[in-house]
């Protein structure tokens, strides 16, 4: 049987186990968040791409290995410092609230894609505005 002073070790181990975890985390967020400041451009190796997921530009979503859980997916030309700022690019998609499936060998990689989308036309933004406007001077509204 357990004795009550083993169980009281094995409690203060756990908790202290339990404190090395967190500020091995902790140090190695802030570890990343210097990185990010001191130098954004991040190597092949240092990335994991999705395994589908494009940004606009053609180059696939990725994200740095070292990022915390709250850290987002980015377009990779931007991430190695490559991106094209003539195009537009994805948004920053949070972990939390964008489910996209990293590469692996199963579901493949967009490492090494470049697959621009052809050029669209701007869409009109006063589609609805034209549209009343001719309703309304033809009488229908
Ligand atoms: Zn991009």
């Amino acid at each position: 049987m357990i004795s009550q002073d083993q169980y009281d070790t094995a409690v203060k181990a756990e908790s202290e186990a339990t404190e090395v975890v967190t500020q091995y985390h902790k140090e190695q967020l802030e570890a990343f968040s210097q990185r990010l400041k001191d130098n954004p451009v991040f190597t092949e190796d240092e990335l994991r791409y999705s395994a589908r997921n494009l940004c606009p530009c053609g180059y696939g979503l990725a994200y740095p290995t070292d990022c915390g859980p709250m850290h987002y997916w980015d377009c990779s030309a931007i991430l190695r410092g490559m991106a094209d700022t003539s195009v537009k690019h994805t948004d920053q998609l949070p972990f939390a609230f964008y489910s996209i499936k990293s590469e692996s060998d199963r579901n493949g990689t967009t490492r090494d894609v470049y697959r621009p989308q052809p050029e669209k036309p701007e869409a009109p933004t006063d589609d609805f505005t034209g549209y009343k406007a001719e309703r309304e001077s033809r009488g229908i509204l």
